[in-house]
Parts: C-alpha cells; sequence; structure tokens
C-alpha cells in the first residue's frame, strides 16, 4: 500500500473511526484521531482536557487554535510517517493548519475521503454505538453486538456510551458538521483531492473502496 497521507472526513457515525483502525492494522497506516486525543486528555485530566471537555460533551467543536497545537505536537513527533487523518480537520483554518504543518515537512495531503451518511441514517447508528473505556474498539449494539453485552470482545474492558451520542447532542453535531466541516470538502474538491464512497456500503464494502482508492493513487 503507498505511502500517503489521508484525510478522512465524514458525518459521525458514518464510520471513519472503524475504518481508521482497520488501515491501521492492516495497512501500517498511523491513525491519528483527534476525537481520541480529546478523550484521552479529558479521562487523565490534563490541562488540555480541562480545557476541551465542555465542548466534546456538548457536541461543540474545539476551537481552531487548540485543535492545531495539538496536532502540531503529533506532526512533530510523527514526521515523514504516512498518517490517516480521523475527524480532522474539521473546518477551513485546520485544512490550512494541516497544509502548513505538512509543507514544513515537505509533504502533503494526498487525498481526502469522503464516507457519507444521510442524517437519520447517522441517528439510528450512533444511538447504538458503544465503546470500549480500555482499548477504545468501537461496537454498534445493532450491526455489530458485543459477544457478552457490555463486554469488549478484544480486551474484556467495559463498553459505554459516550455522553455526546445522545440524541439531541447528534443533532447538534450533525447541524456543526454540515455548517463547518463541509466546506473542507470543497477546499478538497478544489485540489482534485476528494474522493467519495457511500458510507451505506457497510465496513467491509467501505473498507475494498478505501483501500482500492489509496493503491490506485
Ligand atoms: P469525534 O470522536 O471525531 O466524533 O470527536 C468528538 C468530539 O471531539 C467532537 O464533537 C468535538 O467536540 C471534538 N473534536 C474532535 N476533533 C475535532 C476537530 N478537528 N476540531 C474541533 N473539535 C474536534
Amino acid at each position: 500500500m503507498k505511502a500517503l497521507n489521508v484525510v478522512l472526513i465524514g458525518p459521525p457515525g458514518s464510520g471513519k473511526g472503524t475504518q481508521a483502525e482497520l488501515l491501521r492494522d492492516k495497512n501500517g497506516f498511523v491513525h491519528y484521531s483527534t476525537g481520541e486525543v480529546f478523550r484521552d486528555h479529558i479521562a487523565r485530566k490534563t490541562p488540555v482536557g480541562l480545557q476541551v471537555e465542555e465542548y466534546v460533551t456538548s457536541g461543540r467543536l474545539v476551537p481552531d487554535d487548540v485543535v492545531l497545537r495539538v496536532v502540531n505536537a503529533f506532526m512533530a513527533e510523527h514526521a515523514g510517517k504516512p498518517t490517516l487523518f480521523d475527524g480532522f480537520p474539521r473546518t477551513i483554518p485546520q485544512a490550512e493548519g494541516l497544509d502548513e504543518v505538512l509543507a514544513e515537512q515537505k509533504s502533503a495531503v494526498d487525498m481526502a475521503v469522503l464516507v457519507d451518511l444521510p442524517d437519520d441514517d447517522v441517528v439510528k447508528r450512533l444511538t447504538a454505538r458503544r465503546q470500549c473505556r480500555k482499548c477504545s474498539k468501537i461496537f454498534n449494539l445493532t450491526f455489530k453486538p458485543p459477544k457478552v453485552a457490555g463486554v469488549c470482545d478484544d480486551c474484556g474492558g467495559e463498553l459505554y456510551q459516550r455522553k455526546d451520542d445522545s440524541d439531541t447532542v447528534i443533532r447538534d453535531r450533525l447541524s456543526t458538521y454540515h455548517k463547518q466541516t463541509e466546506p473542507v470538502l470543497h477546499y478538497y474538491s478544489e485540489q482534485g483531492k476528494l474522493k467519495r464512497i457511500d458510507g451505506a456500503l457497510g465496513r467491509d464494502r467501505v473498507y475494498e473502496e478505501i483501500t482500492r482508492l489509496i493503491s490506485a493513487a
């Protein structure tokens, strides 16, 4: 598989996190999820965690300067490694910030993949989503239930429902996505880097499509 920097974009619950895990495990990408990074900071009660907690639990976007500070620290550590950005960039200033830091490393975003899903499907999926507290693996009570209720198949950790996966917060996250993140699609489309995949195809077909796109790049 080619060593590319790939940005995964999509509404919450489109399955981009699951795809990112697959691409990390099977294809050797570094997986970078700003959402995971923030949840980790919140759990450890770090200064960044305290600063972002209110935003993350209410489903609002963390301010760009905070996001870019965290991303720049990550990039300094992982310079030159092919990376899959999951849930970042979510605004135009973030997309520009990523271009800048990559340019400093003589690198660039090679491809942006939109994993698309209609709003009603998003709500259905997210209210059934559960995540492992220990290893962050994602389950879905409808499509991918754990073997034992409430327990992670992989590590035995406790499964929980994210606070921002409640019905009203999901609606807010969707409206934020349409307003602030959709312009990022145009940003990459104008550069000829945007590919679209139908997220309703399901985990395996979406994975096949993404790997096909990356191989053909
Ligand atoms: P996610 O796990 O990607 O759905 O992110 C969960 C939450 O973390 C979001 O609803 C935001 O509050 C915050 N977050 C994650 N990534 C970003 C980002 N790139 N920009 C702003 N906020 C973010």
